[in-house]
């Protein structure tokens, strides 16, 4: 229902003097239907008028409608009656409250009964409104009623008569205008244009001829009334009808009026105004039911519509949602599809797990290197089936608090038993998944990595950082950092940890005679037999070559340390079993403490260095604590290294030449090169001052280039001086032996100082001999293909001297100093020296003898048939100007026999003597 309908209209000023106007002429109208003895006419049409307002403008009207009330109750005293009433004021009053109370009591009571706010839309609100109207219509007459009961007793009209008069005068009026009012009044708009105007003028002929009819025969023929109204009920809409049934019954009402004999109490004309007002009320309510079913009909479409609508509505949502439903469903199983492929195809193993651990889904890539089915994994615990127990625990932990905390990932590196056996280790991401549908269970996706490889890799590069591979035991940094940390810990709880250097004793030999696969095979075994001897805390390192260190951790002091040191060396000297026999070997050990010694590991480092240095030179197989004063050892053999490097450069070194001298002849027949520096602080220094120095610091093979330059270029120097040629012989040091490159060297510089090869002799220590014949007889016989002569020096002071004669190319032995030392008074040495000349000489090689310092030495070489002498005996090494003066004054006749040596005996002449 539109409610905009309802809704109180204004009234303007305009309308304002329309509507008087309106009650004007209705009043004027009804004064046409006054009869006699009456005060009020017969149809009262401005109590209609009035209550057709009340329902459209509300109780706005009512002073309109008040005003109107009065005007008609004006014009009806002023208008002419039939039989004349006299109009008082308290007449007037009564009239203008029957006028007003009408409509008035009727809206409100009305209002205060029916729900609906208009008569016309229901046919409940219009028996209400018929209901409300008589009450209203009977109420409004009371006053006339009691007003002529008390005032004018005299009146024609009875009490019960007037009632009846004035309750049906404004009923009818009311119901024959004001139904029309408001469903024109409720309608939006008046119709322009007459709707079914034939049928109008058919119904107005009806009704013309109706009421022809009725001037002769009213109250038979107002009956025709009822179909009449009945048609425009049913036919007309809703304004028109009310307009024609109105219409049509004040015709009726004015037909009979006209018609009609007025008896004195108007009986019969009350019963035709009952009639029409009945047929109107008939009428009016049909049509009203009309329009009621009409609306709740149309009321219904629109319900319907409404609802076929929103049915549409839902409809399209429903097809929408179920298009993307679908489409989701696409996509989903596409993805799923997708989800399916990644998951079987990756190479990586993925496993979903469940809250409890147990195994929901077991890839391919996971069956491969696991080596387990996916049937024979899933419903598995992944925890007890395949992760080793020590690491159970802290992956379950790990699940649990990607699972329950608010953490969504996290990983873990694993280790997984495979079906072979072999343990992988797994690089696990650790993903939540989100709850399962199907029975709301949490879910882990485990997607892991073999970085089995990795890690040994990364293990192997550690251990490669940290260990020596030969031996197994640390290296350097490992032992450097755990050394630091043992200092540390010593320093905090006041104890002694001790580091023991320990270098091997003349392990070149080893690796000299029995190759260096033997030589790194003792190397393991020494180190087994280090650890071995020392405690499970106790670190063992290689720092290089044969040298070892070994940190005690926590020692008893010096006793304690020197136990244990001395277990190590006894363990050295066991015997080793090699390929063909056993070798004993022997260490020399230096040790120092901490924190007596120093508090630094380069300290530490430094002091058992020196320490074991100092075992060395007190003859190895030995050992030694550190001391202070091997430091200031250290500190003078420092200053000399720096000397020495320096006196090079400088020219402070120079040769000096002890002739060797025929003993028959007292001829010298050789000399030989000794190196002497001549210090510029410490004066003259022989080899064995700075020897050591300038071996430990590689300056010796340059020391060795230099003697053997200038004692070639000297040598030509010497031809001169002598007048014959005297061959000078140089010593040969075992480094530069044992150079790749000697032959080459020692031919360059013959060439380049255009010696005679055959006036230099190369002197060769016995003890750097190897037992490798093989090798070093292919040296000695290139240096002898480049003319050199070939003096094996030290003769007797190895092991081997007999195989050495018989197999290498010497052209002269020269007996061990230190044998001949003892011969004179050591009978068994003066035996074995014999024997030793004698073999030389059988072997027809050149005796020579140097050393000499006495008269006895000299007669027992000369016995024992010895063929060359020197010694101070004769004479000492001399500068290269001093030998030019002496080969003078040989020249004058000067010999280098001692006075006394002609009281000496001589054994037989040898062709090797260079005796000429
Ligand atoms: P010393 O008594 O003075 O120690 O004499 P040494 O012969 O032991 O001389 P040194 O300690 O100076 O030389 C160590 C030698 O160890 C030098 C080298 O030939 C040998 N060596 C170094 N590393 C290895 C190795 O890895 N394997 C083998 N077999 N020998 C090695
Ligand atoms: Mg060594």
């Amino acid at each position: 229902m539109n409610t905009t309908e309802l809704q109180p209209r204004g009234l303007k000023w305009r309308s304002v003097l329309g509507h008087i106007a309106m009650f004007l002429v209705l009043a004027v109208v009804s004064s046409a239907f006054n009869t006699s003895g009456a005060y009020v006419p017969a149809l009262w049409l401005p109590s209609g008028y009035g209550l057709a307002l009340m329902f459209i403008s509300g109780s706005r009207a009512l002073p309109l409608v008040f005003v109107g009330a009065i005007i008609s109750a004006w014009v009806q005293a002023l208008m002419p009656v039939a039989e004349p009433v006299k109009m008082t004021p308290v007449m007037l009053t009564v009239l203008s409250t029957y006028g007003f109370i009408v409509p008035v009591v009727t809206w409100w009571s009305y209002h205060k009964t029916s729900r609906q706010p208009s008569p016309l839309v229901s046919y409940k609100a219009f028996l209400w409104l018929l209901g409300t109207l008589t009450l209203a219509s009977v109420v409004a007459t009371l006053p006339l009623v009691f007003h002529t009961l008390l005032f004018q007793p005299e009146s024609a009209m009875a009490g019960d008569s007037l009632l009846l008069r004035g309750s049906f005068s404004a009923f009818l009026g009311s119901l024959i205008i004001a139904p029309a009012i408001i469903a024109i009044g409720k309608a939006s708009a008046f119709p322009r244009r007459v709707q079914r105007p034939a049928e109008w003028f058919v119904w107005f002929l009806t009704l013309g001829f109706v009421i022809t009819m009725a001037s002769y025969e009213p109250v038979q023929t107002l009956f025709l009334l009822l179909p009449l109204m009945t048609w425009a009920a049913t036919r007309f809409s809703l304004p028109g009808a009310m307009l024609a049934i109105g219409i049509a019954a004040l015709s009726g009402l004015a037909c009979s009026f006209v018609a009609l004999p007025l008896d004195q109490n108007g009986n019969l004309y009350l019963l035709t105004e009952t009639l029409i007002a009945m047929m109107v009320a008939a009428s009016c309510y049909v049509r009203v039911l009309l329009e009621d079913r009409e609306r709740i009909e149309n009321g219904l479409e629109a319900v319907v519509e409404e609802r076929t609508r929103e049915l549409q509505l839902t409809n399209y949502e429903l097809k929408d949602e179920i298009f993307v439903r679908q489409q989701a469903e696409k996509s989903f199983r596409r993805s799923s599809r997708h989800y399916r492929a990644l998951f079987e195809t990756a190479s990586n193993p993925i496993v979903v797990i469940d809250d409890r651990i147990r195994i929901r889904q077991w890839n391919g890539a996971a069956e491969i290197l696991f080596g387990y089915s996916r049937d024979e994994a899933v419903g598995r615990s992944l925890t007890d089936a395949f992760i080793p127990r020590e690491q159970k625990d802290e992956l379950a932990w790990k699940i649990l608090k990607v699972l329950n905390s608010g953490l969504t990932q996290d990983t873990i590196e694993t280790q997984i038993k495979s079906f072979s056996g072999n343990r992988h280790i797994i690089l696990w991401n650790l993903n939540r998944l989100h709850e399962d549908e199907d029975d709301g269970r949490a879910q882990l996706i485990l997607i892991g990595q073999d970085i089995s490889e990795i890690r040994r890799t990364q293990d192997q590069l550690h251990y490669l950082a940290h260990y020596d591979v030969l031996t197994d035991t640390a290296n350097r940094r490992l032992f450097e950092d755990r050394c630091r940390q043992a200092i540390t810990s010593s320093l905090r709880h006041g104890h002694h940890c001790a580091l023991i250097g320990l270098d091997i004793d003349h392990f070149k030999r080893i690796n000299d005679t029995l190759g260096h696969d033997a030589g790194d095979h003792l190397l393991q075994e020494i180190a087994r037999r280090l650890g071995e001897n020392v405690r499970e805390e106790d670190t063992i390192a290689r720092l290089g070559g044969d040298e070892f260190a070994v940190l005690l951790s926590q020692v008893s002091g010096a006793e304690g340390c020197e136990k244990v040191a001395r277990g190590l060396l006894d363990a050295m000297t066991r015997p080793i079993a090699v390929p063909g026999g056993e070798v004993i070997i022997t260490s020399s050990i230096g040790i120092t403490l901490a924190p007596d010694d120093g508090r630094s590991y380069e300290q530490l480092l430094k002091n058992a260095d020196m320490a074991m240095y100092r075992a060395k030179k007190a003859g190895r197989n030995n050992l030694q604590f550190f001391s202070s004063d091997m430091n200031e050892d250290m500190l003078r053999q420092m200053s000399l290294e720096h000397e020495l490097r320096e006196a090079i450069k400088a020219g402070q070194f120079e040769l000096h030449y002890q002739p060797v001298i025929n003993a028959k002849s007292g001829k010298i027949v050789g000399l030989e090169a000794l190196l002497r520096w001549h210090h510029p602080e410490k004066g003259m220094l022989v080899p064995k001052d700075f020897i050591d120095v300038a071996e430990q610091t590689g300056q010796l093979q340059a020391l060795g280039e230099w003697v053997c330059h200038n004692a070639c270029l000297q040598a030509r120097a010497i031809q001169a001086m002598s007048g014959y040629p005297v061959p000078v012989s140089i010593n040969l040091s075992s480094r530069q032996y044992n150079h790749p490159k000697l032959t080459e060297q020692l031919g360059r510089i013959i060439g380049e100082t255009r010696l005679d090869p055959t006036l230099l002799l190369i002197e060769i220590d016995e003890r750097i001999l190897s037992d490798r014949l093989e090798e070093t007889a292919k040296t000695l016989a290139q240096l002898k293909e480049l003319g050199i002569g070939l003096v094996l020096d030290r003769f007797g002071s190895g092991l081997s001297s007999l195989r050495l004669l018989r197999e290498l190319p010497f052209d002269q032995v020269k007996i061990d100093q230190h044998l001949l030392r003892h011969a004179t008074t050591e009978e068994s040495t003066g035996a074995i020296v014999h024997t030793l000349i004698n073999l030389a000489r059988q072997l027809s090689l050149t005796v020579a003898a140097t050393g000499i310092e006495t008269a006895d030495q000299d007669s027992f070489l000369r016995q024992a048939g010895c063929h060359l002498l020197q010694g101070h005996r004769f004479c000492p090494a001399i500068s290269s100007e001093e030998l030019a003066a002496l080969f003078q004054r040989v020249k004058q006749g000067y010999t280098l026999l001692p006075a006394d040596q002609f009281s000496l005996p001589l054994s037989g002449e040898s062709p090797h003597t260079g005796d000429q």
